[in-house]
């Protein structure tokens, strides 16, 4: 970026990229938990909301419940899974009732971040997306809420004879706001939370449409609804009760779910199959198209609310065959099995492209970052990078979890240096630490989607102990993240 033309530069104490659900949490908690701290959230898109503004494809919800996916502090009062538009109306709220909107500036994107340990300052260099304007800004913390995909681009995987096919290519990342799919014939490839959401949510206007899967996913269904939050409505207790009760009940049952499908897995999986068969019925070939052959939550369990999906194949308009793509031909796709799928539109539900530092390129004192070199602190901090945190949330639990758990460490974290006088703080392996075996970001055997396996030279790298490692255990963090020793010696404070 040629910063000659840079108009002025701002000082913030905090910087937030991101304003998703993350980011918007991060805002919340400067203005509440840091007050007198300056802060600015800067954001590429036009508006709040990241991944669910971003997605625009049929039937975009949530697979997670909102009471836990939904921030601590704010109450949910609608169905648990709720629709993007319903998420979005649900940020805007928190942005309006606590005032945030001054402290937001969209259409920024942000290309460069450099740390400077003579001056304990970040400088983070952004260009105006609509304008193309550059601004340049610095700031004490930078607090990375940026997600962890490319919002521009979905992972499509070269299939042999792409260029030959003649209808229409969507992939869910970036749906074509112009594709008319009334009356046509649709393949969806791909069997996870998105491919499930969009077959329903189309079944009803095309003439068919077919789920196109390598291998099967475990799906839970159930009703769109959860008891204790009726019941408790039905009472008249108040909402920020309800809220709070209904994340426990969740959190509670979610975590007695986990440990069985460790302990039991069998008696898990059988379960599943088993609602996965009470909706599809006895004939319905469940062993090929719902069996999957890992164990229950080594990825992402997908929730179908009130058994939509199943419902769509049960009637006749959806289906799904199990099978590997050979060639797109003109007209569709021939499978391995030498079966023909012809479609009129095929939707690449594939997944994302892992992009752990929004696109932007980082230095450390005038050297370049490879986030590889470093290893992490619980997820949140890296060896070697001052003054950073980043939002990484869960997967088997709310991502919204841990983005309220990380805002209050940095907030307890930032505190903690004002208190000491320090301008800069830095994790370290200690002495005790030096010959521990560093190791990819997140164990394979425990969690394995197919967008971390492609980008796992792109993480950090984690330790074997606690506090160098990404458990992506709400459970223990819950409690080990609040109680962290501030003044523990992998904390260097300058
Ligand atoms: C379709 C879909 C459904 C999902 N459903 C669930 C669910 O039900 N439950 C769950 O727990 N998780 C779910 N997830 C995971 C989901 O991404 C997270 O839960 C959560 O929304 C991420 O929020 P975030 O704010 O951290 O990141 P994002 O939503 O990705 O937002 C990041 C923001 O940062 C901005 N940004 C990035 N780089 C830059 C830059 N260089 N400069 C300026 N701005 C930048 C982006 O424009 C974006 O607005 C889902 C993901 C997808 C794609």
């Amino acid at each position: 970026m040629d910063m000659t033309a840079v108009v002025k530069t701002e000082h913030f104490d905090v910087l937030i990229v991101g304003a998703g659900i993350s980011g918007i949490g991060g805002a919340y908690h400067m203005t509440h938990q840091m007050p007198g701290s300056s802060y600015v959230v800067l954001e590429a898109e036009e508006t709040f909301g990241g991944t669910w503004w971003t997605h625009t494809y049929p039937g975009i919800r949530s697979d997670s419940d909102l009471h836990t996916f939904g921030y601590r502090f704010k109450a949910w009062v609608g169905a648990p899974i709720a629709t993007a538009d319903e998420i979005l109306k649900y940020m805007g709220d928190v942005i309006e009732e606590n005032d945030l909107a001054p402290h937001i500036r969209y259409k920024h994107r942000i290309a460069r971040a450099l740390w400077s340990s003579k001056d304990a300052l970040w400088t983070i260099e952004a260009t105006r997306t609509d304008t193309g304007e550059q601004f340049r800004f610095t700031c004490n913390f930078l607090w990375m809420c940026q997600g962890y995909y490319r919002h521009s681009e979905g992972y499509t995987p070269e299939w042999k004879g792409m260029e030959s096919y003649k209808g229409r290519i969507a992939h869910p990342e970036r749906w074509p706001a112009d594709l008319d799919y009334k009356g046509k014939n649709v393949v969806v490839i791909g069997s996870g939370a998105t491919a499930a959401t969009v077959v329903p949510a189309m079944a009803e206007d095309v003439a068919h449409i077919t789920m196109l899967q390598r291998s099967p996913t475990y799906f839970r269904a159930g009703r769109n609804a959860i008891e204790i939050a009726e019941t408790l409505r039905e009472l008249q207790i108040d909402e920020t009760w309800i809220h709070e009760i209904t994340r426990r009940k969740i959190l509670h049952d979610q975590s007695v779910f986990a440990k069985r499908t460790f302990e039991e897995p069998e008696k898990v999986r059988d379960e599943l199959l088993a609602g996965v068969r009470a909706h599809l019925g006895p004939d319905y070939d469940i062993d090929t198209h719902f069996t999957p052959s890992y164990r229950p939550w080594r990825q992402r369990l997908a929730f179908v609310p009130d058994g939509d999906l199943f419902k769509g194949i049960a009637s006749g308009k959806a289906s799904v065959v199990t099978d590997e793509i050979e060639t797109f031909t003109e007209t569709g796709l021939k499978l391995k099995s030498g079966q023909q799928l012809d479609a009129d539109i095929v939707v690449t539900a594939t997944g994302f492209n892992l992009c752990p530092l929004g696109d932007i390129a980082f230095s450390i004192d005038g050297k370049a970052l490879d986030f590889h070199d470093t290893v992490t602190y619980r997820g949140m901090m890296f060896t070697g990078v001052p003054n950073m945190i980043w939002v990484f949330g869960y997967f088997r639990a709310s991502w919204t979890l841990r983005a309220d758990l990380v805002a209050d460490f940095v907030c307890k974290l930032m505190k903690h240096m004002r208190s000491k006088n320090a301008r800069q703080v830095n994790v370290a392996l200690r002495p005790e630490d030096k010959d521990m075996p560093l190791l990819d970001w997140i164990d394979s055997d425990n969690f394995n989607p197919g967008y971390m396996l492609r980008g796992m030279h792109l993480l950090p790298r984690r330790g074997d102990k606690p506090e160098w490692m990404h458990t992506q255990d709400y459970w223990s963090e819950k409690d080990e993240i609040p109680a962290t020793n501030l003044d523990d010696a992998a904390f260097v404070y300058a």
